[in-house]
């Protein structure tokens, strides 16, 4: 098995840093929304049970037959790849990477929209996926939302995207 560089798989940015979870040391995030993690030999499934707790999703199957076979990712739009491996000198361990990526898609309008009604439906996505936890999705249409009320001149509803966005 090669060794984890801590290249993500999907954008090719060399990443460092980051330890959101607390529940598993051997955590990395790509600023594309990717995260790799991490478990030794025989814990794949606390790699499982991060990844879901990252993204707030249920996988609702048995441990062991999570990790064996991962086509049901898919169900909840995440793809995955495999990491390599490291070895953490102060555990002294082998530690087997994966990387995930979830991408939510977008809920299509159902005809055209005004101005009124496309800002509306972004700030209705933006919040549909902060509510998921898919905050670069959320990021992305509250920013969109906000180059919209800008140019449409409606300052004080741009102002409040803005505050929405930073909680983020
Ligand atoms: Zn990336």
């Amino acid at each position: 098995m090669r060794d984890f560089t801590g290249a993500c798989p999907w954008c090719g940015l060399d990443i460092d840093v980051w330890s959101e979870n607390p529940r598993l040391p051997w955590s990395r995030r790509c600023s594309c929304g990717a995260i790799a993690l991490g478990a030794p030999e025989g814990e794949q499934n606390w790699v499982i049970d991060a990844m879901a707790l990252y993204y707030a999703i249920s996988p609702g199957r048995e441990g062991a037959a999570l990790y064996g076979d991962l086509a049901w990712l898919a169900e909840f739009y995440i793809k995955t790849e495999e990491g390599g491996r490291s070895f953490d000198a102060s555990a002294k361990k082998d530690v087997f990477w994966r990387w995930f990526k979830r991408e939510l898609p977008w809920e299509r309008p159902t005809g055209p929209m005004t101005n009124e009604e496309r800002l509306a439906w972004l700030e209705s996505q933006g919040e549909a996926f902060r509510g998921r936890r898919a905050f670069r999705e959320a990021r992305e249409a509250f920013e969109e939302a906000i180059v919209l009320a800008r140019g449409l001149g409606w300052e004080d509803k741009a102002g409040k995207l803005e505050k929405r966005l930073k909680q983020l």
